[in-house]
């Protein structure tokens, strides 16, 4: 990958045209490109336009979902599993030959540190490859047997699957929704978030030849348009979402109308909390990883740590010095570990929870910077009633909550409407398992942040979701059961 040099302005002008060169970022229907204006894609390190896409409307979609569905009847409804997991490897392996492309676009349009791009542009090929191992591997065999008869299961797939990504991790998340649903069967049209858009469509191109055309489709534009054309529409089998919760009440409710079925990953306000027996070095290593990583723009960010109050204020030293190893910098160069906000409105959101913070708690440090970079902040003695402990903020502000008991970490922990993740550190292994039982969490990370890996569901209890991605019965989010019963004559000899 070519190092970019230069000031930041000038080293991202020669990186969008790089990564814009000779490329089309429009809708991609039935194999094909369909150019369009609207929406203007910002690089928000430097606050200016990379390209524009279209701005879908419920006719794109319309378009989109009916060649979905005549691919349901093509080449690809003959294609066994074996074969559609081939198709998925040959995918990966086209795309793994432009990682680097794919990483540029990722860092250019939301402004990921391109060291970290690199490592999740990577890690969604890895989820599309579990899959495509998966469904290869399968075993059909799913027989029982009845008393005058003979029965067995099948699966079929759902048919047409929409999916709907959110722009915080916008190829992983794509990846966990494309990677089952096509190894199900199923042919897709995928929304991606008005404000990345780049890499989906790239992948969709990159998939011509490998799917039969159709099976693949991409439609940009605004969620109140687009989104909601995909979700509301009549033909659509399968509804996959991803973003914050109440844009997935919404989802639901127009789900409801069809009775389609619909997976949703939604938002978080995870707790991490820190045991008095806890390597305090350790521990503010990984509280810190688990808010600053990716600019705190994580669904599963550790936005509250629970600290016992023997060892609060030197756990307080502790996480300051690691806050300031994530100085922001210019996402483009090597070393830098914390990019700005993604957008012009997440910016604004960050600052208005920074004024609501020094009016609740005690800022340790942070702060704004300049343009729509924010400072990896902390703030002290936040109560659990207070807006920065309840709300998710989705920006790199830490709320850190001291308590005096178990009893009252677990009360503290679990006194959130999410349940997405929650984290612990301690050396005690029964401690460990004891909490992990008593917290109200899709996932618990262990002395560790983000050990997400293909095979391990990711979802949430209460109002982060419903359903898991990433795990083996992912596959029958996007496919259903059929049971066969053939009754057995006696034998008529
Ligand atoms: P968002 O809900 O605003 O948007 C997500 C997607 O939904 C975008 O593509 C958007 O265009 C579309 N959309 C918006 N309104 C719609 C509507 N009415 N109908 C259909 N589609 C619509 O969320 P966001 O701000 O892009 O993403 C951040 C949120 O996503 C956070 O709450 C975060 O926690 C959540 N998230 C959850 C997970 C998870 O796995 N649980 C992962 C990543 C992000």
């Amino acid at each position: 990958m070519s190092e970019y040099t230069g000031s930041p302005t000038e080293a991202h002008e020669h990186a969008i045209a790089d990564a814009t060169d000779g490329k089309r970022f429009g809708h991609w229907i039935d194999g094909e490109h369909i150019a369009g204006e609207g929406i203007e894609t910002i690089d928000p390190a430097v606050r200016e336009p990379i390209t524009t896409v279209p701005r879908g409307d419920a006719a794109d979609i319309d378009r989109a979902v009916e060649t979905a569905r005549e691919a349901l009847t093509g080449d690809w409804g003959e294609l066994g599993p074996r074969d559609r997991g081939d198709r998925l490897t040959e995918w990966v392996e086209r795309l793994r030959a432009h990682q680097d492309e794919l990483t540029l676009l990722e860092t250019l349009d939301v402004g990921k540190p391109i060291r970290n791009a690199g490592y999740e542009v990577g890690k969604a090929f890895d989820y599309i490859e579990y899959y495509a191992d998966l469904i290869r591997n399968e075993e059909d065999a799913h027989l029982s047997f009845v008393e005058d008869g003979h029965a067995y299961t099948r699966t079929e797939p759902y048919g047409v699957a929409g999916l709907i990504v959110p722009w915080n991790y916008p190829l992983v998340l794509t990846a966990w929704k494309v990677g089952p649903a096509l190894a199900a069967g199923n042919t897709v049209v995928l929304k991606p978030a008005e404000i990345s858009p780049l890499t989906a469509t790239r992948i969709a191109q990159l998939s011509a030849d490998i799917f039969p055309d159709g099976v693949v489709n991409v439609v940009h534009g605004y969620g109140g348009e687009a989104g909601a054309a995909l979700t509301s529409h009549a033909d659509v089998d399968k509804l996959a979402f991803t973003g914050n919760t109440s844009t997935g009440s919404a989802v639901m409710e127009a789900a409801a109308e069809h009775i389609t079925p619909v997976s949703l990953e939604l938002g978080g306000k995870s707790p991490f909390i820190i045991f008095p027996d806890a390597d305090i070095d350790d521990a503010a290593d990984v509280a810190a990883t688990g808010i600053f990583y990716n600019t705190g723009q994580s669904c599963d960010a550790f936005s509250r740590t629970l600290v016992h109050e023997s060892i609060y204020e030197e756990f307080l030293d502790a996480f300051t010095a690691q806050a300031e190893g994530y100085a922001t910098g210019d996402p483009l160069q090597s070393d830098t570990v914390m990019g700005p906000l993604a957008s012009q409105a997440q910016y604004e959101k960050v600052t208005d929870y920074l004024d609501i913070g020094r009016e609740e708690a005690r800022l340790v440090r942070g702060g704004t910077g300049d343009g729509w970079y924010v400072e990896p902040t902390i703030f002290a003695d936040v109560s659990t009633d207070d807006r920065l402990a309840q709300e998710e903020i989705f920006g790199p502000v830490a709320s850190v909550i001291p308590f005096a008991s178990y009893e009252e970490a677990i009360a503290i922990a679990n006194d959130s409407k999410y349940g997405l993740v929650a984290g612990i550190a301690t050396d005690d292994l029964s401690l460990a398992h004891r909490a992990s039982a008593d917290l109200a969490a899709g996932t618990v990370w262990v002395n560790q942040y983000g050990g997400q890996e293909p095979g391990t569901p990711f979802g949430g209890f209460k109002q982060s979701g419903i359903g898991r991605e990433c795990g083996k019965e992912t596959l029958d989010a996007y496919r259903q059961q059929q049971t066969v019963n053939i009754a057995l004559d006696d034998p008529e000899l």
